[in-house]
């Protein structure tokens, strides 16, 4: 049997030095490149060297730079089959999601790279060498960690209540049992000093919570949750700001506020309470620490200065996330730009740079109304009578999960924060206190997807995960409708004179045919970008696949998602940074 392989911080040494100046005498021909790394790397104390072994047989190294999560060098001491990739699986396991820098002309690393599911990003010159960005494909490295544990167990445990809530919610029931969380958890004192700066962050994401002029719940934190926490904190508090940023059209999250009745709370201490647009706030740009996909993110004001934030989410089913509960609901947290930058660089990665930025000290999901089937706005209320509290998202999201009848770590988001130490999913390190959860387990119906195609509208599906499979079924979805052109058959069996073929997914079954039109879906097809049209994004937003496949019919109208002018706006003002980081 193999010995497993063991990855291990060790000195630069010269035999290490010898293998790249070999290695890049052909690659680089007659170039300095090797030199320079390796002057750069001794120099550079931010760098790791890790010297790959099994047992006590050397066997390769590879140089990561943490703060970008890069790999800069990997190489292999023996001819052993698949040992590149085995160091490479070791260094996923320790170190989670990572991302590789490499010489454009060095071909042979860029293809096995290729075959191990990193994609290239960004093509750049940097002191005269031509550089390709890779990013690792979150469906593989999906496969690649289930199942596995993290690098580093997470210490603690953490407290998660589960309180059940009378079904006549009045407001002295709603306040008792919010009382009733705050207090298991260590009181209002443990969280709220005098005269703090408290922000509330509900989860206000858009306006479909309405079916013939009544809320049925399940879409937005019920206003009567938030009305009764702010009772809570009025006599602490020095001011209190519910603060959101709405997730679909980023310009109207004021009109959501009056269209859920939120903009009437300030009226309960107009000196206090304050309502606060995200999406409109001024802000202050932060580096994350071992930043992954995106190395820095812009905050809020709002957010960054205040002393306690809350985080008030629905429980709720998600279709490409599995859940949406707390972790999701810090997608509502930054601005337009950066909502769409998240989709661009890797959404659920993306949500967990947020948390090492904002950090709630207490969450409290609002499972008064839940939502399942296709949520987190199309779906279905349920009733749940439960609020779940915690000081830890990943806790509280886990439990809230089991409750809804879910494995917590089949959520991208959950399993992400788990894998990055922010928090435990294992029941033993989670102290719950109020109901059980076999008490009140009620199992949600999850989003069931059709992602199949058409006539002469295939889709390939190479081994995507929920994220573009969720994005794109909601998008066929809207071609499963009568095609105005050709009477009794729907848009996506259209008769095309060339055959339309989507691909997703990190894994190739077909070659695309170049005689056909073909769709490539986000960085997981990236590398096939030049041979048809690539939909950016990690998913690519609704509204991106959706005038990519409308481009396909153009003499029909393309269905509304958001606002479309903000979201080119958005698109080219992405296109302006990318420019500059050039
Ligand atoms: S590009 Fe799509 S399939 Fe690939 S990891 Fe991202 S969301 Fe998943």
């Amino acid at each position: 049997m193999t010995q497993s392989l063991i990855l291990e911080k060790g000195p630069f040494s010269k035999d290490f030095a010898a293998r790249v100046v070999e290695y890049y005498r052909s690659v680089d021909d007659g170039g300095t490149y090797a030199e320079r790394k390796l002057r750069e790397w001794e120099g550079d104390s931010g760098i790791i060297l890790y010297q790959a072994g099994r047992g006590s047989d050397p066997v390769g190294w590879v140089v990561y730079r943490p703060d970008s999560s890069a790999v800069e060098e990997i190489v292999a001491q023996t001819e052993e089959k698949g040992l590149r990739e085995s160091m490479m699986d070791a260094l996923v396991g320790r170190e989670s999601l990572v991302s590789a820098e490499l010489l454009q002309n060095d071909t042979e690393k860029y293809g096995w790279m290729l075959r191990y599911g990193f994609r290239p990003t960004r093509r750049f010159t940097r002191d005269g060498a031509g550089l390709v960005k890779m990013e690792l494909s979150i469906a593989v490295y999906l496969k690649k960690v289930r199942g596995k544990p993290p690098a580093k167990s997470y210490p603690d445990s953490e407290q998660v209540i589960i309180q059940k809530v009378p079904p006549t919610r009045s407001p002295e029931e709603l306040k008792a049992s919010l009382m009733n969380v705050i207090d298991s958890l260590g009181g209002l004192a443990k969280f709220v000093k005098q005269g703090e700066s408290v922000v509330i962050k509900p989860n206000v994401v858009a306006d479909h919570g309405f079916r013939e002029g009544k809320y049925h719940g399940g879409v937005v934190t019920d206003l009567r949750v938030v009305r009764a926490l702010i009772e809570i904190l009025l006599p602490v508090a020095g001011k209190i700001t519910v603060a959101e940023g709405a997730s679909i059209n980023r310009a109207e999250t004021g009109k959501l506020f009056e269209h859920y009745g939120y903009d009437r709370l300030n009226e309960m201490d107009p000196e206090k309470v304050e309502l606060v647009d995200l999406n409109a706030d001024s802000l202050v740009r932060k580096t994350v620490p071992h930043g992954k996909r995106m190395l820095s993110r812009e905050i809020p004001v709002t957010l960054d200065r205040a002393d306690v934030i809350i985080s008030m989410p629905v429980m709720k089913t998600h279709f490409a996330a599995l859940v949406s509960l707390s972790i999701k609901n810090l997608q509502g947290a930054i601005a337009p730009l950066e909502k769409y930058m998240s989709h661009f660089f890797g959404l659920w990665q993306n949500l967990i740079n947020i948390h090492h930025l904002v950090k709630p000290k207490l969450v409290i999901v609002d499972g008064l109304t839940a939502q399942e089937d296709f949520g987190p706005v199309y779906g279905t209320p349920k009733t749940m009578n439960l609020l779940i509290g915690g000081t830890n998202p990943v806790a509280v999201d886990a439990t809230a999960a089991r409750i809804m009848g879910f494995d917590p770590l089949l959520s991208p988001p959950i399993l992400f924060a788990y894998m990055q130490g922010l928090g435990p999913v294992e029941p033993d390190k989670i102290q719950l206190l109020g109901a059980s959860i076999d008490e009140v387990r009620d199992p949600f119906k999850e989003a069931e997807l059709d992602v199949s195609g058409g006539e002469r509208f295939l889709i390939h599906d190479g081994g995507a995960c929920g994220g573009c499979r969720g994005y794109l079924h909601y998008v066929l979805n809207k071609l499963r409708r009568p095609d105005p052109k050709h009477p009794g058959i729907n848009l996506i069996d259209r008769p095309f004179d060339r055959r339309v073929n989507v691909f997703l997914g990190p894994e190739a079954e077909v070659e695309p045919d170049p005689e056909e039109t073909n769709v490539f879906l986000g960085i997981c097809q990236q590398h096939q970008a030049e041979g048809g049209k690539h939909l950016p994004g990690c998913p690519p937003h609704a509204e991106v696949i959706m005038k990519g496949l409308y481009s396909l019919y153009p003499d029909v109208q393309r269905p509304r998602y958001a606002d479309e002018h903000a979201e080119d706006k958005l698109e080219k003002m992405l296109m302006e940074v990318l420019e500059e980081e050039k």
